[in-house]
């Protein structure tokens, strides 16, 4: 094939774009395989452009380390299928917990992980992005996904992955991830 993409008819670059959709759906996350990248607001868009394809990742918190893995699978996959598209990293809006779909937090209860909790405190809005410093920040109740009990205690602010934390349920002594909210 060669580069004949900026010559390509709009009606084969949207496509290309639904072709792309129709693949990229299907893509999980690398840490949480029970739910796809869409589900969890990870990937935003799919446009044509002059050079091909664009995908539109927004990092669940910036330095995601899943992030490198989440462009690697994107563009093995565009690859695979003969389609050329590059990953855009889009950082504004940050991206929160609420977009992730009830579909996924009910996959994530299911998978064991405590799905975020809606933010509390709305209004602070775009204000609650990234931040560490809420380490001091008083402790949330985390229902336990195996037993719902409420009786659970944070035993490590960054779990299996930075995104999460571990806690352990006091009622029935598992242990759980919870996907921290931002
Ligand atoms: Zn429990």
């Amino acid at each position: 094939m060669t580069s004949t993409a900026s010559l390509a008819s709009s009606s084969e670059r949207s496509a290309d774009v639904s072709h792309a959709w129709a693949l990229l759906e299907q893509l999980t996350d690398p840490e949480i395989p029970v739910v796809t990248l869409r589900e969890l607001g990870i990937l935003r868009d799919v446009r044509a452009s002059a050079t091909g394809l664009e995908v539109v990742i927004t990092p669940t918190y910036s330095g995601c380390p899943a992030m490198g893995q989440i462009e690697d699978d994107v563009n093995a996959l565009l690859q695979a299928h003969g389609l050329q598209g590059r990953v855009v990293t889009q950082l504004a809006p940050a991206w929160t917990t609420d977009w992730m779909s009830e579909a996924a937090k009910d996959k994530l209860r299911a998978y064991g992980i405590a799905p975020p909790h809606a933010c509390a405190s709305s209004g602070t809005g775009a204000a609650s992005v990234v931040q560490f410093a809420a380490r001091g920040a008083k402790p949330e109740v985390v229902n336990c996904p195996q037993c719902g009990s409420t009786n659970t205690t944070e035993t490590s602010h960054f779990g299996s992955t930075a995104c999460k934390a571990l806690y352990r349920c006091l009622a029935c002594m598992e242990p759980f991830d919870y996907f921290k909210p931002y």
